[in-house]
This record gives structure tokens, sequence and C-alpha cells, in this order.
């Protein structure tokens, strides 16, 4: 799949001697280890609501605030409260942060130096664990503990090589669960469940490849058979740059196949902003000439039908608006991505500093339950030219006026074209604005966890026994169950080849290639039609197996009890079977409905014999289908037509 087609692709090689863009990969996968990184609670989230909660306010001693960078430390000052979700299942005094971590994992430290030795990476003679300072409360320590755990391996695939940087153990941080201005809500049943960072060298050059080397990163981690599934459970971070552009860093990529998209959505992106620049020279503007003076305009929106306004009026808060010189119907050009306009990258500066749900821009505007009228005046009260811009922003003073203030530090950035931060993944694969790029000195060694030595024999115990690499497991598969390449690769590439190994061992009667089959491309084409058969777990997709295996229904029944539990993941499978009336046909059943279809059709059984077959199979088909296996309907139908003539 490339999403640089042909002509473009070749303009952006010809025209540069250098690649054009550079990619670097960061994977996070967590480990379905047996328990948590630094204490013995299980790896598992809850379902159950919290028994209890806490409320936090981050206090970072003096030191480690010395080491945080300006934003991180802005978050902190912003004061937030936090409130902490747990049960005593899935977490324990460590992740309340009352007790000190344990020992590192042994179990996790072996997974995670497997999968090294599997990308031929060079485990380090001790780990020692650090923190990282994370202020935004989804570690109730202020910090996330990470450790390098191997370093400089190569992947090969497809005939060419990818350097792999760092491999990195990490816990995993708390979940979020709500947000308001005030208060966040994290559960923290995640936090501290192991998570595996791969991290590539900035190497890869197109969408297409960067998606490859991700899905070949999934397949090494899977090898490992240790290593959770389904959506929450993979995390792909983005390290973007284009010639003239900036290094852009993108996180939170949660589908592999949304990867490739969001690498061009976001070279477009910044092609963008650089074309914006060119104009912005074009029309001579400088940073003096972005002036950052606002006016109140509260009177005159006194009476608007505008919401958002009306309400922050209500709670005494203010509309503030300002001019930016020349940059008329900048403001509504869109960067890429459908929706994601330049006006959405000065709207989250202004939330990120100031607070504030957003600005209103002039190239969106009438709009909102803004007016026309309203608009002629607030450009009238502005002192707008028409080839000048307007930014209105709605609550209380001190916000409303930072928020401005971010407005035009971003546009005099647009200036210079495209400012490094960090910015998160959308589900369509664009992103928006989260913070500035974060500053380097963010970690400390972390003195509560004694460093863990990997010993040489600890790794020539590794070595004998490695699992199969992904191209291992191909050929064996396609040997063992008798699948054609395509199919072994398919499963290769799912979730679910541990399962289908299970099951098809596990099966007499169940062919191999069906069972296949269904774990590939049937789930994959099921979850296109929206139904979320990743919710369903692997326990109860193999007890629909067995269901099959044992004739409670037929193969043909299948789909739709996938269906049914996809829609109904916590339910039973046999409930499905009731709900749906798969009950299957007693040999006498069958034989009633079979004699009662040749009775209806006597004249045409007489006259064609063993020709109206194809016909009567048809009918009673519709009649039993998922009640009966096919194979049983032809068998017994033959037999009769043949009594018959
Ligand atoms: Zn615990």
């Amino acid at each position: 799949m490339s999403y640089l087609t042909g002509a473009l692709w070749r303009r952006f090689t010809m025209s540069e001697q250098v690649h054009p863009i550079k990619v670097g990969l960061e994977i996070h996968r967590q480990f379905d280890t047996e328990h948590k990184l630094f204490c013995s609670c299980p790896t598992q989230l809850s379902e159950e609501p919290p028994e209890n909660k806490f409320l936090r306010r981050l206090r970072p001693t003096q030191s480690e605030l010395g080491q945080v960078d300006q934003a991180a430390l802005f978050e902190f000052h912003r004061g937030k409260g936090i409130v902490y979700e747990a049960d005593h299942k899935t977490s324990c005094l460590v992740e309340m942060d009352e007790e000190p971590p344990g020992r590192l994992n042994t179990e996790a430290i072996e997974v995670c130096l497997t999968a090294a030795l599997l990308m031929n990476a060079k485990p380090v003679d001790e780990i020692h664990v650090m923190r990282k300072i994370v202020i935004d409360g989804s570690n109730t320590t202020g910090f996330q503990r990470t450790s390098v755990v191997a370093l400089n391996g190569l992947l090969t695939i497809d005939g060419s090589t990818v350097p792999i940087d760092q491999i990195s153990l990490e816990e995993d941080a708390a979940r979020k669960t709500s947000q308001t201005r005030e208060v966040t809500g994290y559960r923290i049943d995640r936090l501290g469940i192991p998570l595996i960072e791969v991290t590539t060298a900035p190497v890869l050059h197109s969408p297409s490849e960067v998606e490859k080397v991700a899905l070949a990163i999934g397949n090494v981690l899977r090898a490992t058979r240790k290593v959770k599934r389904g959506l929450g459970s993979v995390r792909q971070d983005l390290n973007i740059s284009i010639p003239n552009g900036a290094l852009i860093e993108i996180k939170g990529v949660q589908e592999l196949e949304l990867i490739g998209k969001a690498v061009q959505l976001e070279v477009d992106r910044q092609k963008s902003l650089l074309q914006i620049k060119d104009e912005l020279k074009n029309r001579n503007v400088q940073s003096s000439t972005i002036n950052r003076d606002y006016i109140d305009l509260t009177t005159l929106f006194q009476n608007t039908e505008a919401r958002v306004f009306k309400e922050a009026i209500l709670n005494n808060g203010v509309v503030l608006g300002m001019r930016l010189q020349h940059f008329g119907k900048l403001l509504g050009r869109e960067l890429g991505a459908p929706g994601l306009r330049f006006g959405t990258e000065l709207s989250g500066r202004a939330s990120f500093w100031a607070g504030v749900g957003g600005i209103f821009h002039s190239d969106e505007l009438p709009g909102y339950g803004i007016t026309e009228l309203e608009i002629e005046q607030v450009r009238k009260m502005l002192n707008l030219d028409g080839e000048d811009a307007f930014v209105l922003v709605a609550d209380q003073y001190e916000r409303a006026k930072d928020a401005l203030g971010a407005v035009a530090d971003r546009a005099v950035e647009a200036l210079a074209g495209v400012p490094e931060e960090t910015r998160n993944a959308m589900p369509d694969g664009s992103s928006r604005f989260l913070r500035p790029r974060p500053g380097a000195a963010r970690m400390y060694p972390e003195t509560d966890v004694p460093s863990a030595p990997i010993t040489e024999q600890t790794i020539a115990e590794l070595k004998s026994k490695l699992p199969e690499t992904p191209e291992e497991s191909i050929k064996r598969l396609t040997h063992q169950y008798s699948l054609n390449q395509k199919l072994s690769k398919q499963l290769m590439d799912s979730d679910y080849l541990a399962l289908f190994e299970r099951t098809a061992k596990a099966s007499k009667n169940t062919q191999a290639s069906f069972i296949a089959t269904m774990l590939t491309e049937t789930c994959k084409s099921l979850e296109r039609e929206g139904f979320a058969v990743h919710e369903v777990s692997d326990e109860k997709i193999e007890s629909i197996f067995q269901l099959v295996e044992r004739g409670t229904i037929a193969k043909e029944a299948m789909l739709d009890l996938l269906k049914w539990q996809a829609k109904n993941p916590d339910s039973d499978p046999n409930d499905g079977i009731n709900a749906l009336g798969f009950q299957m046909l007693s040999e006498t059943e069958l034989e009633i409905i079979i004699d009662q279809h040749l009775e209806k059709n006597r004249k045409l059984v007489e006259e064609k014999g063993s020709g109206a077959f194809p016909s009567l199979m048809g009918s009673i088909m519709s009649e039993v289908r998922g009640k009966t296996d096919s194979k049983v309907v032809t068998e017994k139908l033959k037999k009769k037509l043949t009594k018959a003539a």
C-alpha cells in the first residue's frame, strides 16, 4: 500500500538528493506476564467499578522539578487535581505510591531479552531502572520507570535490514477514565503492566516502509507468545521530519493499518505549513507585524445567540478579539487532513497554554451561532483590512488573554515554517497538537529498585530456547497444518496464532484451513463490518470452535455465532446458540424435513429423478442451514432420490 502515488513520489525523489522524509518508529506493547513489573498484581484490567478513589495533587521534589522542562512544569503549576480509581484485585500499595516498588519482574526481563535476541540486539550488562518525569498524572509517582535492556539490533525484512536502536522495559501508565477542566480521573489497574519499547533509527523513508517495519516488529514481539493483544495493548509513536520541516513526534497510533496514513498526513501537514510560510513571506509578514493587542468585545456579544459566548458571559467571563494582520484566508487553509486547518493549530495552542475550549477564527465564521452582523461589527472594532484575519475567544479574562497570547506565539512560529512539537494521533490518521517537545533532561536514576545484572548464563539459556522467528513459523505452519503460504502468513500477522495451534491440534473433524480462515480473513471482514471480534476473549472463540468440532452447531452457523458473540462479548456461546435458534437437528428430525420437501415436490421428483437434486438441496438447506451439516443433507437426499426413482 503506497500513500505517495507515482507522480508525487517521483517529484520527491528526483528533486531531493537525500531521502525526502525520515521516520523513526517507537513501538510499545504490553506483556502478558503473570505479574506486573514491580509488584505481584496481575496484568489484567478490571471490568468492575472501582472500590475506592483518592485525590492527589502531584508534588515532585525541588531537585526533580529542576530537571523538568518548561511545558511539564507549566502543566504542574496549572494545579489540576487527579482522582485515582483502584480496586484490590488489580492494584496494591505499590501502584498507590504508598509502598516502594519491588524488584524487576524476572519473567518480564526474560520476555524482553528474548524479543531483543530475536532482533539481534546486544543486551546490556546490567539493567538500571530510571525515572522519566511525567506530570500529566498518569503515574501516581510523577514519573514513569523505564530501563534499557538491549541496544543496536538489526531486523531483516524482505532482504533489507533495519537498525533497531534500543529495546527498553517500562511500566505502563494508569488509564484515563475522565477529564474536566479541574480534575482528571485515572484507573490504576493498568499502571505497572510491563511494556516493551522498541525504537528504530530514523531511517524509514516512505509510509509503506514504515508500515512494513511496524508489522515485522509486531510479529517478532508476538513470536515471544507473551504479549497482549487487542486495542490498547499496542501503541505506536512516530518521529517524522521532512526537508526544511521539523522533527515531529506523533504519539499513540493504535492501529497498524493507520501508520502509513499517519506518516503521509504528517508529511502533507508539514508541506502545507511550508507553503503558508512562503505565503506569509510574500505578504511581508514579520514577527513585529503580529500585534498582540486585543479588544474586549463582551458588550458587543451581550445578546448573542452563540452558545459558547452566552455561557462565558453568564459566568462573568469575557469575549476577547485579536487581529492577525495579513493572515486573511490562511486560518481556514486545510493542512492535509480534512478538518485539520491552520486555525486548528492555533486553537490547540490556546487550549494547551490557557485551558480554553478553543478559539473562533474569521475563516470559519459566520457559524456557531455568530451572525454576519456581529462579524461586521467585530471587523470594524478590530480595525480589520481586507487581507486580515481575526480570532475570538470567550472565557474568564485571564484565560482568554493567555489564549490570545498563545495564538500570537503560534502565528509567529508560522513564519519559520513547522514548529517542533509532540502531537496526538487521531482515529482518522491525522494528529492534533499535544504539547511542545520535551527537553532532553527528563530522566534520573530510580533509587528504590536495585539494578538487575544480565549474566552470560541467562543469555545462553535464553538463546538455547529462543522461539521460532516469524519466518520459521510460517514455514512450519504451511507444512504441519497443510495450509497455503498466504494463510500461514496471515495467521502470523494476526493475533490468533497461538489460538489457532491450540484449536487445530485439538480438532479431528474440523479442517485446519477452516480454522485458519475463520481466524484471519473472516475475523478481519467482520471487524470491517463493525463486529468487534477483538473484544471476544480467546477462550470464548476456542469454545465456539469446540461447539463446531463436537457437532453441536454446524460449520455454517459459526459465522453468525461469532457475530452474536462480538455483540455479546461477555455472554456464554451456548446462550448464543439458543438466541439464534441453532440447536442441531436430530437425524430423525432431518429425515422428516427432507421427506416433507420430497412430498411437496413429488411431480418434480417423478419427472427428473436424481436431476431434481440441486433445486431440492437448495430449498432444504435454506430451512436447515446452521442446524445440520450440509454433507449429511447431501448424503440423505441422494439416497432418498435414488430410492424414489
Ligand atoms: Zn500492585
